[in-house]
């Protein structure tokens, strides 16, 4: 089966990512995400090298590094100052990429949008889907509160 159209329902990384991912695959994105505003809760992330790799396949490990702080090593301590654990040299996550790296929350949440903006997704926001119908083949219609979308599913 040939998946020429996918509606992505929830604009968190996990949602962004699959959108870049399937637009670099050539298919047509539809994304809605409930949240009118967006939000993204928390203070900052850990990007680990795994996820590192993954935002370079997608094309944004390069931005994500330039706007966080990398994390070559690890170390703590117990409340009386004794080493519990010292890693002082993870090996790079791959070229060019740090072990780890430490960044702001919202940076990579805007990256990710920016980024699945530019690859020609249709996105909407304040919107959910209220119901899923099949169809006939491999068609259903989804419906949104505020307009139906056609994906296959
Ligand atoms: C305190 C804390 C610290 C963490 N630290 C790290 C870390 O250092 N490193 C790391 O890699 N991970 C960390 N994580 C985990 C990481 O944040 C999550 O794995 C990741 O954000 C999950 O992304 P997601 O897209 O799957 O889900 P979510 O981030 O939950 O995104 C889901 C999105 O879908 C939207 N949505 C939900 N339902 C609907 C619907 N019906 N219709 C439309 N939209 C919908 C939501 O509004 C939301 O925007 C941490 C998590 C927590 C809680």
């Amino acid at each position: 089966m040939s998946v020429r159209r996918v509606l992505v329902v929830g604009g968190g990384i996990g949602g962004l990512s699959a959108t870049l991912a399937l637009r670099q695959a050539g298919v047509e994105v539809d994304l809605v995400e409930k949240d009118a505003e967006w939000s993204v809760h928390g203070v900052g992330i850990i990007q680990p090298g795994n996820a590192l790799r993954a935002l370079d396949r997608l094309g944004v490990a390069e931005e994500c590094v330039a706007q966080g702080h990398p994390m070559v090593g690890m170390r703590s301590w117990t409340a009386d100052g004794e080493t519990l654990l010292r890693a002082d040299e993870f090996p790079p996550a791959g070229e060019g990429l740090p072990p780890n790296n430490g960044i702001t929350r919202r940076r990579p949440h805007d990256i990710l949008v920016a980024a699945a903006r530019k690859s020609g997704a249709r996105i909407r926001t304040g919107v959910t889907t209220s119901a899923v119908e099949p169809g006939t083949g491999d068609v259903a219609a989804a419906h949104a509160v505020t307009t139906a979308a056609m994906a296959p599913l």
